[in-house]
């Protein structure tokens, strides 16, 4: 079956918003997901893949304007940067506490560029004093500062999936 096929039948529209749930398997975070060759993918980002021009290499991410994990319906996708993601999840309080490694480096990395302590801890979604921890190499001490381009890391919930799967 075309892949297109394998998403739109475990999809129901939702009437009153428009919205595509998603009624297969969902990660920790809520997202769809979907086995494909053997490895667990985000259906928002495979229908993001489709519909809209993302290259999934480009490093952006796919972010809901309707800000529903579950959905898939390309109109309500957009493409957005590291910072918008994060941004987006902190202003709608859907960001976990839990920080990634990438984040914790780009903290740092922002930091050393001059943004402040509470900027940083709104954009993230943490406490100040978790920020000033994290600058200070309390926490998260033995990472690098700077990281090779994998922004696959700031999306890690597939783990729990393959666990629960
Ligand atoms: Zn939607």
């Amino acid at each position: 079956m075309l892949l297109l096929e394998r998403l739109l039948a475990r999809v129901v529209r939702n009437e009153s918003d428009g919205c595509w749930i998603w009624t297969g398997a969902h990660t920790a975070g809520g997202y769809g997901a979907l086995w494909l060759d053997g490895e667990a993918r985000y259906v928002h980002r495979l229908v993001a893949a489709l519909f809209l021009p993302w290259d999934e290499m480009s490093g952006k991410y796919v972010l809901h304007m309707c800000d529903r994990p579950s959905c898939c319906n390309p109109n309500h996708l957009r493409v957005g940067s590291h910072q918008e993601n994060m941004a987006d999840a902190s202003a709608k309080g859907r960001l976990s506490k839990k920080l990634q490694a990438a984040d914790v480096i780009e903290i740092r990395r922002l930091r050393a560029a001059g943004h402040t302590q509470q900027d940083l801890a709104e954009r993230f979604g943490v406490s100040r004093t978790t920020v000033q921890q994290i600058e200070r190499r309390e926490t998260w001490r033995h990472l690098p500062d700077e990281m090779e381009e994998t922004p696959k890391l700031s999306c890690s919930p597939l783990d729990s999936l393959a666990e629960s799967a």
